[in-house]
């Protein structure tokens, strides 16, 4: 098999769930991790340094731009966010699994840069749904959720730039879903590497010079 990792780039709407759907992932399937973004936005109650988000101050934020330190960064709702280069690139080589959960501005620009990812858009089942679970996180001013709403109308519209598109209606259908993608994605015929055929002795090495001549 190919020795780089899936980079599986998981996007949608401001509080669909997708990180919870991502640390589902990572617990139930081994093999894969998650890609910690910086922000420039506060923390939220509970999450912590370096697990959630690294948190940085706009200068710091900047500094990191300049050094080319993302592989993709965006603003969202008035907050920096940057996907860092240098720890996705070496889990990826190492032949891990990554989850990028990331905005649609995002994947945009990965999907002009990383021809070989899996794009899964992640919707609610409704935005009165949607709007329901912003309001009980509880955690961001109405005007905020407001304007998560009005855009992720805009998101979903944008479906078909994806592979891949799950209704997450019911968590661990939701999760399920997401885990058959990542499974079914590992053994695409494209990432199986000819010479590990040979490699193994599954393949005669004259056999495989003819097939691929
Ligand atoms: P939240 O503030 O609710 O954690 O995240 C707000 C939005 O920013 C979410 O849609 C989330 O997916 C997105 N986001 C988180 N990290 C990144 C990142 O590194 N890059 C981009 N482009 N978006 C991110």
């Amino acid at each position: 098999m190919s020795a780089d990792g899936v980079l599986v780039v998981v996007s949608g709407p401001s509080g669909v769930g997708k990180t919870t759907l991502c640390k589902n992932i990572v617990t139930r399937v081994p093999g894969t991790t998650f890609s910690v973004s910086y922000t420039t936005r506060r923390p939220r109650p509970g999450e912590r340094e370096g697990v959630e988000y690294c948190f940085v101050d706009d200068a710091q934020f900047q500094d990191l731009v300049q050094e080319e330190a993302f592989v993709e960064w965006a603003e969202v709702y008035g907050h920096k966010y940057g996907t860092p280069k240098r720890a996705l690139l070496e889990a990826l080589h190492k032949g891990v699994d990554v989850l990028l959960e990331i905005d649609a501005q995002g994947a945009k620009q990965i999907m002009e840069r990383f021809a070989g990812a899996v794009y899964v858009f992640v919707a609610p089942p409704s935005l009165d749904v949607l709007r329901n679970r912003l309001c009980r996180r509880d955690s961001d001013p109405p005007e905020d959720i407001e304007r998560r709403l009005h855009e992720a109308s805009d998101e979903i519209a944008n479906f078909k730039a994806y592979h891949y598109f799950i209704r997450n209606e019911e968590l661990l259908q939701a999760t399920k879903e997401l885990e058959s993608i990542i499974l079914a994605e590992r053994v695409k015929i494209n990432r199986l590497d000819p010479e590990s055929l040979v490699e193994n002795g599954l393949v005669e090495p004259v056999t495989m010079k003819k097939m691929t001549t």
